[in-house]
């Protein structure tokens, strides 16, 4: 096909970012806002050799699992990708993703489904906000969110992904922007003071943390600002972060507290930690705290066990299982991360969790190379949590030599989940079971627990 023509199509699998696909004389096509059972018009907006992406222009037939999204901004907004298909399944899309790729990639078949873990409430579940600040064609001052794929904000007060306390957390911060006078950051020219903010939510402390990322050192009427934010329950942490850079990343290294500590607390089942503006912490409290309960349950530890837990961020799965095993070694590649992992693992009063800074493809095999049989390092399971890409080569084939009688896998990506775990049974273990969890409802992404046994 080529670009601008029209096509007719039925929509008969979603990618994991949540497009439609639809064949045309074998061709493949890539669909925005549409879902499996939709029979579409459209035109091609991108022709590649083998497929290409089109623009939906008529909704001929709609699927019977598309409901009405409840966000009035759910198309234009690159927030959420799957609003409008029901929320059960969303669920349903998610686990046949992962059982097809298993099946597909890594030939795993025989193995428990242990179900997939749903939201109770899909809706406010996240507990930071990311919000850039701009103006609208009016020349008022808007919050938002970006379109899918651009930079430009769509204004909108609410996000039902989010924590309901940021309507009124934006409302303040805009308020005190027009009536302080204080410019919103301009991407074009590098002009202007504000350029995000972000709040973060302790869903099981109540504490609030409000955080304006700025082109600047200072900001004008810090005081009528920070008593403004004040008025609100749980307002815990106040601060700046400096980003002077004509850069896309959001935040920048420097923070400025103008109240509270620089932090708040939450908690996660009994582990508590203590999150800054620059930490790592998960997004979706309640549906992690259902994960990592069953990676636990998955590790079946009985308080005697060595774990590995790499790629373990700011320690949140590795004092998960440090609760209940005898020694917990944690393995990460950012060191600010491993600092607060540390730092984590003392506020809890855990001392036999140990963290080690560095790729883990590197670290774990020379520690091992290194290591005696005999010197307590080695692992009666192993946890890895990977980024998208997977684990690496090197690391798998060390935990091979290591030789744990169970390995659970966390994964964010079900195609290299499946790609490692077909590694993995060549290599004596087994896939036993598989839990879906649903971390982020709306979009396209999905999480997956499985637990391997070494048939030797
Ligand atoms: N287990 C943690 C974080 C998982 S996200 C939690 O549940 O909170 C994946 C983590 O892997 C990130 O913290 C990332 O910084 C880290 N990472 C990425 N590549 C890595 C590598 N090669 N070696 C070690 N850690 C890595």
């Amino acid at each position: 096909m080529n670009k601008n023509e029209k096509f007719r199509t039925k929509i008969i699998d979603m990618t994991n970012e949540g497009q439609g696909i639809g064949k045309c004389e074998g061709y493949t096509l890539f669909i925005k806002d549409t879902i499996i059972g939709d029979e579409v018009e459209g035109v091609v907006t991108k022709a590649k050799k083998h497929y290409g992406f089109g623009r939906m222009t008529a909704l001929l037939s709609p699927s019977k699992d598309r409901v009405e999204p409840k966000c009035p901004v759910a198309k234009q907004c690159g927030g959420c990708q799957i609003q409008e298909m029901a929320y059960d399944k969303q669920l349903l899309f998610k686990k046949n993703k992962v059982v097809q790729n298993l099946e597909k990639i890594g030939g795993i078949t025989e193995y428990e489904f242990d179900g997939v873990i749903g939201m109770d409430d899909p809706f406010y579940y996240r507990n930071k906000a990311q919000y850039p600040v701009g103006r609208d064609k009016n020349g008022r001052i808007i919050t938002g969110f970006y379109a899918g794929r651009t930079h430009s904000i769509i204004g909108t007060e609410v996000c039902y992904l989010n924590h309901p306390v940021n309507e009124q957390i934006t409302k303040i911060v805009k308020n005190w922007m027009e009536e302080a006078g204080v410019e919103p950051y301009h991407e074009e020219d590098g002009s202007g003071l504000v350029r995000h903010i972000l709040t973060r939510v302790g869903f099981a402390t109540g504490q609030i943390m409000v955080c304006l990322i700025i082109n600047g050192g200072k900001i004008p009427a810090q005081e009528a600002l920070v008593s403004a934010l004040l008025q609100i329950d749980g307002m815990t942490s106040i601060c700046l972060n400096v980003n002077k850079e004509r850069t896309n990343v959001i935040l920048g290294r420097e923070i400025i507290n103008l109240y509270g500590e620089g932090y708040i607390e939450d908690t996660i089942g009994d582990v508590c930690f203590r999150i800054s503006p620059l930490s790592f912490y998960q997004v979706n409290p309640v549906q992690t705290a259902k994960l990592y309960g069953r990676a636990l349950e998955y590790a079946d530890l009985t308080g005697n066990e060595v774990v590995w837990d790499m790629y373990c961020g700011i320690g949140t799965i590795s004092l998960f299982l440090a609760q209940k095993a005898k020694k917990v070694y944690g393995v990460e590649i950012v060191p600010e991360a491993i600092e607060d992992a540390k730092k984590n693992a003392a506020l809890n009063h855990m001392d036999n969790a140990e963290f080690f800074v560095g790729k883990a493809e590197e670290v774990v095999p020379e520690f091992y190379e290194k290591s005696a049989a005999d010197d307590g390092s080695h692992p009666d399971v192993v946890v890895v949590d990977p980024p998208r890409k997977g684990c690496d080569e090197a690391l798998l084939c060390t935990i091979v030599k290591m030789a744990p009688k169970r390995m659970v896998y966390v994964s964010c990506d079900s195609a290299t989940l499946a790609r490692d775990l077909k590694y993995m049974k060549k290599n004596g273990y087994e896939t036993k079971r598989v839990t879906v969890v649903d971390q982020f409802g709306h979009t396209g992404h999905v999480e997956t627990v499985a637990l391997l046994q070494c048939k030797r």
